[in-house]
């Protein structure tokens, strides 16, 4: 019996896992120039977290969650970061420690998605959130820190999407303005965005159906509706971005999935590598009322998330270089036990040392020594443990060399860190 992942569970596989690194190590050192620390939230928590904070009529709580009872406790995998985020900001009375907080995650995400291109059941997402800083200077600067991000890991074709959809009062205006729109309209639309029109009607303009979106499309602006404070951080936005030198464009549809959203909303799409539909990479927004919800002090926030998958598809298939390999090969018991202590003073050294321990001929272990690309392969057997050296082959130039026992680390260890495949080719002991 063989069993396969779960459906839209990918494995990464060791051959695949380096662009991972180069994506995940991008991201941590970039964040840290901007003061942002990681928290790590667990992947479980209680249900009702999820339905408060990102809202019950949202795709993401209506339909994609994996929730199970245990324990007569409802929970659910956790198909975002901001909630348990947020969660614990509440929970560790994190405002009274510092009046603001800069926070990042990294890791799997879970919805019960139809698995395509870029959309998975299991996904990563890296994100970061800000607490205690009302903007706009902040919610600029995490905008310009995504497309330095993007750029660094070579991702062109970048768009930058930006709307704000005000506070409380602008949105009450503007449901009622949108409802006297779409009312007419309610025939043409899907059946699942009629159903809601008179709860939500806001999630038509971030409907796929393309019924929804031609209903939409001369829906009037939430920017009309701005009360002064919106309209005064939503241009001190707008005047930023144009300072920071960043191309956007002013979306009035863009309302994004999620119900927390409050103010600034923005997004990042790009049109390089094969990301095919699902070309938004980042969403985020302000959530100056999430933190409130969830029983903690008046805090605004701010925060987005990057899926990793469709970063890795937008992303040039620059495979990094593998590191140097050195390549033990005994030949025979006793050279097998001197190589074990060969191979560990080695990897003191910091070299990266793969150790053939099948015995097999030496035939064989050449042949997989270069099979793996490694730089140098260390020959033992019981002539050499009875000289004294070991034999030192320089896979590259396919030459090599008898080096003292004694002075074979630092040799090996000198010659990968110079990157150099040649080997000195002086007798060994007149080492300097
Ligand atoms: P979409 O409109 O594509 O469904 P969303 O609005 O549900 O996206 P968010 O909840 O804002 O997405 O998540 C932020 C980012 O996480 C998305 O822009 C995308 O890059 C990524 N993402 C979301 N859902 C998935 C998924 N099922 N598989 C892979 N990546 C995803
Ligand atoms: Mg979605």
């Amino acid at each position: 019996m063989q069993f396969r992942a779960v459906k839209g569970m990918n494995d990464i596989l060791p051959n695949e896992v380096g662009r991972w690194h180069r994506l995940e190590g991008e991201f941590r050192s970039l964040v840290a120039l901007y003061g942002y620390q990681e928290v790590r939230t667990p992947l479980l928590e209680h249900t009702d977290l999820f339905a408060r904070s990102i809202g019950e009529t949202t795709d993401v709580v209506e339909k994609e969650m994996f929730t199970f009872e245990r324990s007569r406790e409802s929970l659910t995998l956790r198909p975002e970061g901001t909630a348990g985020a947020a969660r614990a900001y509440v929970a560790h009375k994190q405002h009274g420690r510092e009046p603001v907080s800069r926070w990042y995650y990294l890791g799997p995400m879970f919805r019960a998605e139809q698995p395509q291109r870029g959309r998975y059941r299991q996904f990563h997402q890296a994100g970061c959130e800000v607490f205690g800083d009302r903007g706009p200077l902040v919610d600029a600067e995490m905008i310009d820190m995504l497309c330095t991000y993007l750029r660094r890991l070579g991702i062109s074709g970048i768009e930058v999407s930006v709307n704000s959809i005000g506070g409380a009062g602008a949105r009450e205006a503007y449901r009622e303005r949108l409802l006297d729109f779409l009312r007419p309209r309610a025939g043409s639309l899907s059946p699942h965005a009629r159903d809601r029109l008179e709860v939500n009607p806001l999630r038509v303009l971030d409907s796929k159906d393309e019924r929804d979106q031609a209903a939409a499309r001369d829906a009037p602006s939430i920017l009309e509706v701005l009360e002064d404070e919106d309209r005064a951080h939503w241009e001190g936005l707008c005047a930023s971005l144009d300072v920071l030198g960043i191309a956007y464009t002013v979306d009035p549809r863009l309302v994004r999935g999620l119900d927390y959203y409050t103010g600034t909303l923005f997004e990042l799409n790009a049109t390089s590598g094969d990301l095919g539909a699902q070309n938004t990479l980042v969403g985020g927004g302000r959530y100056d009322s999430m933190i409130e919800t969830l029983g903690g002090p008046s805090v605004s926030a701010i925060g987005f998330a990057m899926g990793l998958e469709r970063i890795l598809l937008a992303m040039p298939d620059d495979t990094p270089a593998s590191v140097p390999r050195c390549y033990v090969a005994p030949i025979g018991a006793p050279a097998q036990h001197a190589s074990l202590l060969l191979a560990r003073e080695l990897r003191a050294a910091g070299v990266t040392v793969d150790l053939d321990g099948r015995g097999n001929s030496l035939r064989s272990m050449l042949r997989r020594a270069d099979a793996i690309g490694a730089r140098l392969c260390l020959v033992l057997g019981d002539s050499e443990l009875e000289a004294g050296i070991v034999q030192v082959k320089d896979l590259g130039q396919h030459t090599q060399d008898r080096v003292d026992r004694g002075q074979v680390v630092d040799r090996v260890a000198r010659l990968v860190a110079t990157g150099s495949r040649q080997i000195a080719t002086q007798p060994s002991g007149d080492e300097p």
